[in-house]
């Protein structure tokens, strides 16, 4: 059983998935954390962010896991380093590369065959579970997701400005609903949220309420 969730970068996406799968008893699969891994890796290792031998072999070799709510990257706990604004931008440039799409789908789907999940990204409902019975986008206008996505940086003690993150989910945007392999869109199927003004309790609410079904 998989929810599948999709919608841009600052949606609230991950709370709201995280809190519809505590309330179901499902995990909740970070489709994001693979690319922000694969793109710590590549930075990490100083290659291109192009389809290349090297990033190919990289993407045969690397092992990406879940310990609960921590992201292991090759055994190494990476939870916080992949969530900082420089690997943010270089994981929106890894994830437009078809090749590193590939490599992380397999693994995706097997995460997704062993246990009922909640899963959120961009090509959730539409490449990597398109036969989900329940499939959302998750929308919010983009000054509300950079003001969302400030807050949390904020908390977190990274230093930066609204400007500079409004300009960065501007960039993502446009790079993620535009690349070829497996742009941000909304599946025909998806249901539709824009949760502005709304905060990720009632979005969940309101997902739980939506579901088709929520047992096999
Ligand atoms: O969701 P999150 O912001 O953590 O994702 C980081 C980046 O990974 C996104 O900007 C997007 O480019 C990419 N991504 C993707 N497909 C997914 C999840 C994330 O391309 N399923």
């Amino acid at each position: 059983m998989v929810i599948a969730m999709d919608g841009p970068a600052g949606a609230g996406k991950s709370t709201v998935a995280k809190l519809v799968a505590a309330k179901l008893g499902f995990s909740y699969l970070d489709t994001g954390a693979l690319y922000r891994s694969s793109a710590l890796k590549a930075h990490r290792l100083g290659l291109a962010l192009e389809d290349s031998p090297q990033l190919r072999r990289m993407m045969e070799e690397i092992v990406i896991s879940f310990d609960g709510a921590r992201v292991l990257l090759d055994g190494e706990d990476v939870s916080e380093a992949i969530r900082t604004p420089e690997i943010s931008h270089l994981s929106s440039v890894i994830s437009a590369i078809p090749v590193v799409r590939e490599m992380l789908l397999p693994l995706q789907r097997r995460i997704g065959e062993k246990q009922g999940i909640v899963a959120d990204g961009r090509d959730m409902c539409t490449v990597v579970f398109p036969d989900a019975i329940n499939k959302f986008f998750i929308d919010a206008s983009i000054e509300e997701r950079a003001r969302r996505r400030f807050l949390e940086l904020s908390a977190k003690g990274i230093e930066t400005t609204l400007e500079a993150v409004l300009e960065d989910v501007r960039v993502r945007d446009e790079r993620d609903s535009s690349r070829e392999a497996a742009p941000l869109r909304r599946a025909d199927d998806a249901i539709y949220i824009l949760t502005d003004g709304l905060n990720a309790g009632q979005v969940a609410d309101m997902v739980l309420s939506m579901m088709k079904a929520t047992r096999k």
